[in-house]
């Protein structure tokens, strides 16, 4: 959960969706870590994700914690290799497993002071009922 100020002292690590190629297993790492996962190494190189990729799963939380839209649709889509877990916030209603989503910044809940915070969240840009290029 971020604030707007955390999320701008952070935004490039967050918005540019840098991840790691692990040299010697090949795994990409996301979040980025400092050992790979999968095998310990620390020979890692920094790569971009790309903005665009596929949903593997999702659930619809209907009794979301104080603070976030109800429904709250969690989605784990492939990004590059890499699987990326984030809130859908555009395009719900055509949301459909192996729907094509875009990381947008999302507002993805509000704190109970009052704040609204934003996150890397997915609109779907290709799905059920939905073509690239449609707008919605
Ligand atoms: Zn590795």
């Amino acid at each position: 959960m971020t604030s707007v100020q955390r999320l701008w002292r952070r935004s490039r690590e967050y918005l540019s969706l840098k991840a790691f190629r692990c040299r010697r297993c090949g795994e990409v790492i996301y979040p980025p870590k400092r050992a790979c996962p999968y095998c310990g190494s620390r020979d890692l190189v920094e790569i971009t994700l790309p903005r665009k990729g596929r949903i593997i799963t999702y659930t619809v939380i209907n009794v979301p914690i104080e603070g976030f839209s109800k429904p709250t649709i969690i989605a784990v889509a492939e990004l590059g290799g890499a699987k990326v877990m984030a809130q859908v916030v555009e395009g719900a209603e055509h949301l459909v497993e192996d729907a094509e989503v875009e990381v947008v910044l999302g507002k993805v809940g509000r704190t109970v002071e009052g704040l609204e915070y934003y996150m890397p969240a997915f609109r779907v840009v290709s799905g059920k009922d939905l073509k690239e290029g449609d707008t919605d």
